[in-house]
């Protein structure tokens, strides 16, 4: 044996990987080449996983076979050429024994040999693997390669063991294919397997009738030679060709857009959609926010439904067709030859089951609640317990007998989609928590082999026996990958994606939708970390990094890529002018925010001269209650402009008319001026809200960052003059103090957009250092907090001022003041602001908006709805 890690008792092997699929077979060459003796153990007669399974008629690779290939040997690229662009099963089936062969992998694999189960044992650090056969073999390592889509989900149909005719089923075909010449055929199942199958079916059947629950966006794949251009651009640079589809968001390089689906006018929305239906690809570029947004995701389900609706004559078949209920790409969408025109055949027939359900399958054919049909063949085309069933159908049990599948009941839990706690030495090969599924698998499984090949080799190297990931880094792993799945429309969808296909599957967002570009910079980085949130053992102890490899909120992690591609100078390296030039550059690049009702500008009396106001009146029925906003900026920038799109926001979701209030800005105007322009507005918005249209009564005041500052100082010089009356105050990121040596401050100060040296900058030119702590700067200072009206205090993980926003909710507390506080994981000082951006934030601006709607209640029922300007 070839590893120089010191056993405390000598396994059979060093490595037992499960599954000769394509990641088993690379997992092995990759081991060998390390010099670790390996065993694969396969259940099939033969190598290939997925293509040697699911051997149905039409059955193909929807990736282009050019980008679904291995890409490890520039040897093996020259040697295979793909016959056409997405190549049948047989010629993938033919390809993976090609590298089965050309790397004499067979005769470290055992077939025909099913793992039932897999035990640590502790004591003498390695994996018991037993097979269905009753044999036993050791390990130091136990990969699971078993395949995201290789357990077949059970038969959920009444009655399916009962039919007296010929049953199929899509991942499980005969080997010598099947003859449906002169037969009446049923399809149970419309996913990517059905909508293959079936026109092929057609083709030689007497009658096909497709039972079809949920309808499938499908467009035509167009298959043909390989495209000239990609052989081209392969052939020009394959190095290149290939790192760009390792450094993609899927596993396949195409073209990004930061462009929204809603921004573009609707000829040229559909000059995109027609390129996508001609394009003959999975993932053609179209729009950055159709899986984010249900708006623009339904802009392209209609004009797909558009075409379905043109291909297929029979306008209820048509109907029946059209996927209605999920947003496009939520489940997995498809590309076919001529599926929507199979309807058109006079000998097929599609049954909708969400109208007339299957009540039982008989010995005779199926029956639903209108009719009974008689069949000589049903096909089931019914799916898998996806990315987990493989995995929990052997019994793995980890440390003190740990039972995986019972770890993972209510969903899995996983580090990187690699390791799992409790199960040292355990690697899981595109597991869930990984892109896997949502990816161009082949890049996927490279990626993952790569790594887990390479950390066993560090070990090796090191001197460590064992590998586990700690509780720590495993829940933050699991909490980004939800935050990742939040921020999209998929986990709306019953989908596989969300188990929702397996009756009593818990239904969790299954793999990692961050991409696999972000994802592999994860993976490199917990390596280059020390292998940060592992813990490892060996001879000379134990040794943990341990920590959570990604905090941010994944669309605020997109933003701070973006600002970073800019290159933009410090704030702090600029004259003022220019800093503000660049902040309302900026703020017209970004997306406007929600429609309200009306706007008006206006002037109001300041504390030494007339000041801009914006009014954002909702679009319901007044009067409203009327909200005085501070914007943000450091009393050196900023406008009613740069804070357009939160106001939009807040009057939307609190249903208040928000006033956005101007104030003089520094160095221009150094302290008081600001304090002094916003107490000033302050009272002028209190004694005109029923003239600006609002109700009667107190106002609340609300700010972001300086802006907050404002706010909550006006409340305190509210309280201490006697007026105006204030209902409550909502401080986002507030500055509280002048002091910067609070550790929010040393964590947070260099990365997240606000930085220290930009707050020094701001307080340089605000005020004078002998007045830093004067309670109008730094309220949190007052000596009096008490009596101030009740405030909701927005904090951000990665916010240098996170902690004197939280020190002064506890202060207020401490006062007797009614104070929310919320904390915002993942954000960053301005996140909150960016609205439509920073999807991730909408939960906050929506509570935000509920303290509004406390501290300020409706006073009376609307009568009339508010004219529109
Ligand atoms: P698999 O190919 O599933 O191999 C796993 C192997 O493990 C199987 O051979 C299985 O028998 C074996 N195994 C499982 N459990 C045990 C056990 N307990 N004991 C012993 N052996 C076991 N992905 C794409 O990126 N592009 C595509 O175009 C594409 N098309 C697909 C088409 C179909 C019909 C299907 C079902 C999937 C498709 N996929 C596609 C996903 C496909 O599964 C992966 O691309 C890839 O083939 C997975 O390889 P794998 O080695 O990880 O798993
Ligand atoms: P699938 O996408 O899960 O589709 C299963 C189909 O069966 C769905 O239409 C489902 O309806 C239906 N179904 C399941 N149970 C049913 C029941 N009890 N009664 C009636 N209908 C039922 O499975 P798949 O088609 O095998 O594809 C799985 C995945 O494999 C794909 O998403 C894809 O990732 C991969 N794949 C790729 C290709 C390719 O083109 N390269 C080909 C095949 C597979 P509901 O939607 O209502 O549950």
């Amino acid at each position: 044996m070839a590893t120089g890690i010191g056993p405390a008792v000598r396994p059979d092997v060093d490595v037992v990987v499960v599954g000769a699929g394509f990641a088993g077979l690379y997992m092995l060459h990759r081991l060998r080449g390390l010099g670790f003796s390996t065993v694969v153990l396969e259940g099939a007669d033969g190598v290939g996983g997925t293509w040697y399974w699911n051997r149905y008629p039409g059955a193909r690779c929807d990736i282009m076979s050019i980008d679904y290939s291995y890409s490890f040997d520039p040897e093996l690229e020259r040697e295979w050429q793909w016959s056409e662009k997405y190549a049948t099963q047989p010629e993938i089936l033919a390809y993976a024994n090609y590298v089965a062969d050309k790397y004499d992998l067979r005769k470290d694999i055992r077939f025909g040999t099913r793992v039932q189960q897999a035990s640590w044992d502790a004591a003498a650090r390695r994996w018991r693997v037993s097979t269905a056969a009753g044999d036993e073999i050791t390990c130091r390592f136990y990969v699971m390669a078993t395949g995201c889509l290789s357990l077949p989900k059970s038969i959920d149909i009444e009655g399916a063991d009962r039919f007296g005719g010929e049953t199929y089923y899509t991942h499980h075909w005969p080997h010598e294919g099947v003859d449906f010449t002169g037969k009446r055929v049923a399809v149970i199942g419309s996913g990517s397997s059905g909508i293959q199958a079936i026109p092929i079916i057609a083709a030689q059947a007497a009658q096909l009738t497709v039972f079809q629950r949920t309808p499938n966006f499908s467009r035509p794949a167009r298959n043909g030679p390989t495209p000239q251009q990609k052989l081209d651009a392969f052939k020009a640079d394959r190095d290149a060709y290939r790192q760009a589809a390792r450094l993609s968001q899927a596993g396949v390089a195409v073209p990004i857009t930061q462009v929204s689906a809603l921004q573009v006018p609707e000829p040229a929305r559909r000059a995109v959609y027609e390129a996508a239906w001609d394009s003959g690809e999975l993932l053609p570029t179209t729009f950055a926010d159709l899986v984010t947004s249900a708006e623009a995701n339904e802009t392209f389900c209609e004009f797909l439904r558009g075409k379905i609706r043109s291909i297929v004559k029979d306008p209820v078949t048509a109907e029946a067709l059209c996927p209605q209920g999920y947003y496009y790409g939520t489940k997995r969408p498809c590309i076919d030859s001529g599926y929507f025109e199979t309807f058109n055949l006079p000998h097929v027939r599609l049954v909708d089951l969400r109208k007339t359900p299957i009540s039982t399958i008989t010995e005779t054919g199926i029956r639903t609640n209108a009719e009974s049909m008689e069949f000589d063949a049903i096909v089931f085309a019914t799916g898998f317990d996806a990315m987990t069933g493989a995995i929990v159908a052997v019994d793995i049990r980890g440390r003190d007998g740990l039972s995986l599948k019972q770890k993972w009941a209510d969903g899995p839990k996983t580090y990187l989609g690699l390791t799992t706690v409790g199960f040292p030495n355990c690697f899981l090969v595109t597991g869930p928590g990984s892109p896997s599924v949502l990816s161009n698998m082949m890049v996927s499984i490279e990626q993952h082999v790569d790594w887990v090949s390479s950390t066993i080799d560090h070990m090796r190297r090191t001197g460590l026996e064992t590998i586990e990931p700690t509780s720590t880094a495993e829940a933050g792993w699991v909490q980004h990958v939800n935050d990742c799945a939040d921020v999209t429309l998929f986990p709306r969808a019953d989908s596989w994606y969300m188990g929702a296909n397996v009756p009593g599957k818990p239904r969790v967002f299954l793999p990692y939708i961050g991409g696999v570009d972000r994802y592999r910079k994860a993976c490199d980085e917990v390596a280059q970390q020390g292998y940060l949130g592992f813990r490892f053992e060996g001879a000379a102890g134990a040794v943990c990094n341990d920590g959570v490899i990604r905090r941010l909120q994944p669309d605020v992690t997109i933003v701070l890529e973006v600002i970073e591609s800019l290159g933009l100078p410090p704030v702090e390296s600029m004259p003022p002018q220019a800093a503000r030039a660049l902040f309302d550059a900026l703020a017209t690049q970004r997306p406007p925010g929600p429609a309200v009702g009306e706007i008006v500008d206006g002037t109001l009396p300041g504390a030494a001269a007339e000041l801009k106001y914006r009014l954002y009146r909702p679009a319901t029925a007044g009067p409203h209650p009327v909200v005085v906003y501070y914007h943000g900026g450091g009393w050196v920038l900023g406008s009613h402009d740069s804070d357009d799109p939160l106001c939009r926001d807040l009057c939307v979701r609190s249903d208040s008319i928000i006033v956005s209030v101007d104030y003089r800005h520094a160095p221009e105007d150094r302290f008081p001026a600001a304090v002094d322009d916003a107490f000033a507005a302050l009272r002028w918005v209190s004694s005109h809200a029923e003239a600006l249209g609002g109700q009667p009564g107190p106002v609340a005041v609300a700010g972001w960052s300086a802006g907050a500052n404002l706010a909550t100082v006006v409340c305190q010089l509210g309280r201490d003059a006697g007026g105006p009356a204030i209902a409550g105050q909502l401080l986002i990121t507030p500055v509280t103090d002048a002091d910067m040596t609070r550790p929010s401050y040393q964590q947070n100060g260099e990365r997240y957009l606000l930085t220290s040296a930009m707050m020094r900058w701001f307080f340089d030119h605000y005020v004078d250092v002998a007045n830093r702590s004067d309670p109008r700067v730094a309220p949190l200072r007052a000596g009096n907090l008490s009596n101030l009206p009740p405030a909701t205090i927005v904090t951000c993980e990665f916010d240098p001022l996170r902690d004197e926003g939280a020190a002064y909710a506890a202060a207020l507390a401490d006062a007797g003041v009614d104070v929310q506080h919320i904390f915002a994981r993942g954000h960053i000082h301005s996140s909150l602001t960016m609205v439509d951006l920073v999807i991730s934030g909408a939960p906050y601006r929506e509570k935000m908006a509920e303290a509004l709607r406390r501290y300020l209640p409706r006073q009376q029922q609307p009568l009339l709805r508010h004219k529109l300007a």
